[in-house]
This record gives C-alpha cells, structure tokens and sequence, in this order.
C-alpha cells in the first residue's frame, strides 16, 4: 500500500520568491523580486566568521544563541530604544527571522487559536499559523495600506490569541505611527491579545520617520514579541540568523519551540556578529544608505508610465502599473520577466484571495548599476 498522504497545506505551491527568482535567473533577466542586496558583505565580516572558525567556534552553540552575541544585542537595544532587554531571559537567536516567527506562532497558538493578521502580508505568516492548527484572520488593507482599528476590533473574538504586525511592511513599504502602537496597546490589554511584532526593516526607514517598536511602548511590550534579523542589516540574507526579543515568560515558550525547530543556529556567524555589533558604524545610517537607492530608483524612473506608490521603509518600492495593461499582476510580473527581462513579485501573493491592485513590488537594494539598467528597461514600457 502506498503510504495515506495528507497535505498540511493543500493549495499551497512553492513560495513566489522562489518562483520569481527562479524565473528571472531562467531568462537571464534584472532580478529585482526577491529581496536581497546584490553588492557584498563587508569583509572584515567575512574575516570575523574566519577568525572565529579557525578559533574553533564550531560545535553546537547554546540553545538560546552565543552569550556574547545576546550581551551585544542587548546592549545595541538599549541604545535603539528606550528599553534594556536582559540577555539571559529576553533575546533568542534564530534561524532568520522565518524561525523566530515560525517559533512564536508554534509556542502561542493552540488548535482553533485565531491569529489576526494584515494582509497584503509576508508569504509566511499564515501556513505557519495553519500548521499550528490555527486559525488564519487576515484584514485586507488597500492602497495606502492603513489600519483601520475599529475595524480590527470588531475581528476580535473569543478565540483570537494573537495580532502579527509589521512595521516597516513587506511588500507596502508603508511603515505604523505612534497612534497604531497606542490603538494596539488598547487593544492587546482590552482582550488578552499576544502581539508578534514582525520588525526586521527596522533600520530601514526614510523620510526622518521614526521607527515604532513595540519596544517604545512598556505596557504593550509586556504582551509582546519583537521578531529581527541580521540579514537585512548586514546585507547578508543568507546566512540566516535572527532574534525575538520578548518578556521572560514569552521568551521560555518561544525557547521550548525554537529547541526542537532548529535547537540553535550557526556558531561562528554568531560569534563574528557579537564582535562587529560592537561598533554603531556597522549598523547605523543604513536608512541614508538605503534612502539613495530608493530615491536613484525613482529619479530614474520620471517620465515613466509606472506610478510610485509612498515608500516610507523596507527595501521595496511598489509601482502602480495601471496605465500600462490590464493584466492581472502575476502574468504582468511574467510578461515583464520573460519579454523585457526585469523580475517584479506581483502583490496580490500576499492576499488570501489574490486580490489585484495592479501593483508590482520591486526591491531596490541593488547597486546603482543594476538599478540604472533596470529603470531603463521600466521606462520604456
Ligand atoms: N519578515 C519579513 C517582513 C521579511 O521581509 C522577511 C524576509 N526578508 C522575513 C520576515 C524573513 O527573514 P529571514 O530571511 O531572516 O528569515
Ligand atoms: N523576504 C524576502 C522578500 O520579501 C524573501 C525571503 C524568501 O525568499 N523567503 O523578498
């Protein structure tokens, strides 16, 4: 007998940035779907994770992430934000933030656990959610991607455990204001609500905004997880290694998780980021850095027939491409890859019911070189 297969995720096929990249890699076109820098680590990394593997830091790192890495992170946080997370009891190193998230979502949400979500959303949360046996509650948000927290307040049931936000936002760029953390703070106290705060553009951020942690607000960071990575910060998206920073309570749960998701992540990667978080130039300005290539981005896209949407974070700049064809974004973001050889992801991935807005999200975390032959190509369509 061949085995009984049950699909824990039936309609579920291989994740668009897969697909697009895969593509783009196919017809040799400008990839700009996927998110992820093309220009190099800076090597005095590279050179930490040699010193450190030489050293002999390749075994089995504790199971919550190297001491020293979470003695740095701790004190990199208190100088970010208005709060000193205690290393031993509050941070956890991850496999990326995938696992943080996909570690936070397993420990708080039991069988018919409703998670509320705001879609358009990262293409993780709700499989994660689903796999848990919970309950997905997505809140479809429109151009410009505000949250409407009455209404948010009426999704809240009986059964609703947890609120995932995202801020800077993956794929929108739109980033929250102190009056949603304050809404949400209500809210999170009113019902109970555990909040998974999904942060890791946070020092992406343009325009002289402030980014709004949940590490801002003490009465809502109690009921909280804070989800980071080193990928967006140090341009090294595949190494792979994030955090949560939670309260001891949260951060026990997370940890009973995370030792049987991965156990603990790559040693001398965290030993070599314990040593280069200790100077604020490897990771401070990077909004400036990251502001040009969205502000070269768009310059070199006046005159153009795409409409820039407000990118206020992140690395991804949305282009309404309404005045050029009716097509329904995923054969648009296919028609562009195959025929002109640039890769967008189309934006209705990140809704439940696909919804299309016309809209293509480009990552502009690329050298000027890139972008300049990307833009244009964009231009003349
Ligand atoms: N959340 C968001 C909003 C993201 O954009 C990403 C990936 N860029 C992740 C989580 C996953 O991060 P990691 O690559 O560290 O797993
Ligand atoms: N976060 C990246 C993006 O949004 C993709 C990460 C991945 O491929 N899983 O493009």
């Amino acid at each position: 007998m061949s085995p009984h297969l049950t699909s824990r995720l039936p309609e579920v096929g291989t994740s668009i940035f897969a697909v697009m990249s895969k593509m783009a890699a196919d017809c040799g076109a400008i990839n700009l779907s996927q998110g992820f820098p093309d220009f190099p680590v800076d090597h005095d990394l590279i050179d930490l994770i040699h010193k450190h593997m030489r050293a002999g830091h390749n075994q089995y790192a504790p199971m919550p992430g190297v001491s020293a890495l979470r003695q740095a992170l701790a004190e990199v946080i208190a100088t970010t934000y208005p709060y000193a997370p205690d290393p031993d009891t509050e941070i956890t190193i991850t496999a990326g933030a995938t696992e943080a998230l996909f570690s936070s979502i397993a420990a708080f949400t039991a069988p018919g656990s409703e998670v509320i979500f705001f879609e358009p959303a990262y293409d993780c949360y709700s499989p994660a959610i689903r796999l848990n046996g919970g309950i997905p509650v997505p809140i479809a948000l429109a151009p410009p991607f505000r949250i409407d927290w009455q209404q948010v307040e009426d999704k809240i049931s009986p059964a609703t455990r947890v609120i995932i936000i995202n801020t800077p936002h993956n794929p929108a760029g739109v980033v929250l204001q102190p009056a949603d953390l304050h809404h949400l703070e209500r809210l999170a106290q009113k019902f109970g609500l555990l909040v998974i705060s999904d942060e890791v553009y946070e020092r992406l951020i343009y325009d002289g905004l402030a980014h709004e942690s949940v590490l801002k607000y003490p009465a809502l960071f109690r009921q909280s997880v804070a989800v980071f990575s080193f990928g967006k910060t140090f341009h090294a998206t595949g190494w792979k290694v994030g955090y949560t920073v939670a309260p001891p309570t949260l951060t026990a749960e997370i940890r009973k998780t995370h030792q049987f998701i991965t156990f603990s992540v790559n040693t001398p990667v965290q030993w070599a980021l314990a040593d280069y978080l200790r100077q604020p130039a490897h990771y401070l300005n990077l909004s400036t850095f990251f502001q040009r290539k969205r502000d070269f981005f768009l310059d070199q896209l006046k005159g153009s027939s795409f409409e820039a949407l407000p990118c206020e974070g992140s690395y991804f700049q949305l282009l309404s491409y309404r005045t050029i064809s009716e097509k329904p974004d995923m054969a648009m973001a296919e028609w562009l890859t195959r025929t002109h050889r640039v890769a967008a992801i189309p934006v209705s991935v990140f809704y439940t019911d696909k919804t299309n807005h016309f809209l293509l999200r480009f990552c502009f975390a690329k050298s000027e070189e890139t972008l300049g032959r990307a833009t244009e190509i964009l231009r003349k369509l």
